[in-house]
């Protein structure tokens, strides 16, 4: 489907809605000042300015308004993986992403999200970008309107249960491709026969070692689906849903954090140690290793750090 946008001053605004004002519609979506629906394209008008045309006269009806300001979402950015089409970024897709694999404190998010088309002036709208570009309170404002307005499955694995499966021998690979395609599905089901052009995975794995960790699985998600590294800046989904795991991991983080009794810092770094260190004094080892991702080589800097205190 054609796909044209363009940025309009408040008189030419005014021009375009009493121009469509007779095949005007209702659109209750955040952001929409004025919609319509004329034979062969639909028009969307945005509080920024911004004026979308979807369907086959778009091109033609964008073109009355004037200039055009249309950037494909792909970047410069360099991404490894699958060949693309080059018209991915006006797809409908289904986008997941992870985070928190990196992190001592703090579960395994992975979120997956379906932009249609039709949805992503509207997600783009919302504010989401590059998430590498948002700050995470930023990100804390956009995520409520994005689940509410997108089909989306959101998984968070704790550390409990990560520190099982991990234990049991599985890669944190395997493990991140187990939820991708758990999230997958989820969202595929959620659009109840509704098929999406394509599936993105953010890459980070080999699509032979991707499938190789899922061949125990019952339903394997592979129709349509490409993998590509910095996908965020690839589609538009995959950044919405880089952004909802985000979110759930800054969630669950304030929920461990109540639970530690001290703000739980991010990453892998000194401070990370000097903290698990402190929980490991008061609150004992058992406490610290449900917080923690166990097998990292911060929890033994951390019970060192913490025999040095304790003589
Ligand atoms: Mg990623």
């Amino acid at each position: 489907m054609a796909n044209q946008v363009i940025l309009v001053n408040d008189q030419k605004m005014n021009e375009i809605m009493n121009n469509y004002h007779a095949a005007k519609v209702v659109r209750n979506a955040p952001g929409v000042i004025f919609a319509a629906k004329i034979s062969d394209t639909t028009i969307t008008a945005y509080k920024s300015g911004k004026v979308l045309f979807q369907g086959a006269g778009a091109d033609r009806e964008a073109a009355r308004w004037g200039y055009t300001t249309q950037k494909p979402v792909a970047s410069k950015s360099k991404s490894k993986g699958d060949l693309l089409p080059s018209n991915l970024a006006e797809q409908s897709v289904v986008g997941s992403d992870e985070t928190g694999t990196g992190d001592f404190f703090g579960p395994v998010t992975v979120a997956a999200c379906y932009v249609p088309t039709d949805k992503i002036e509207l997600v783009r709208e919302l504010g989401v970008k590059d998430s590498k570009q948002l700050t995470d309170d930023l990100m804390r404002q956009i995520a409520p309107d994005l689940k509410a307005t997108l089909v989306h499955s959101v998984l968070t694995l704790g550390n409990v249960k990560y520190n099982e499966i991990q234990a049991a021998g599985n890669s944190q690979g395997k493990i991140k491709a187990l939820l991708h395609n758990q999230a997958l599905k989820h969202v595929l089901r959620k659009m109840n026969g509704e098929k999406p052009d394509y599936i993105l995975v953010d890459q980070f794995a080999e699509r032979g070692v991707y499938y190789n960790y899922l061949k125990a699985e019952p339903e394997i998600i592979r129709e349509n689906l490409l993998l590509a590294t910095k996908a965020e800046g690839i589609h538009l989904s995959v950044a919405a849903a880089s952004i909802i795991a985000r979110v759930a991991f800054l969630e669950e983080m304030d929920k461990m954090s109540k639970v530690a009794g001290i703000t739980l810092p991010k990453g892998a770094g000194a401070k990370v140690d000097e903290i698990a260190a402190r929980i490991l004094l008061n609150k004992g080892e058992a406490t610290l290793k449900t917080l923690t991702k166990w097998h990292f080589a911060n929890a033994k800097k951390a019970s060192a750090i913490a025999n040095r205190k304790r003589l």
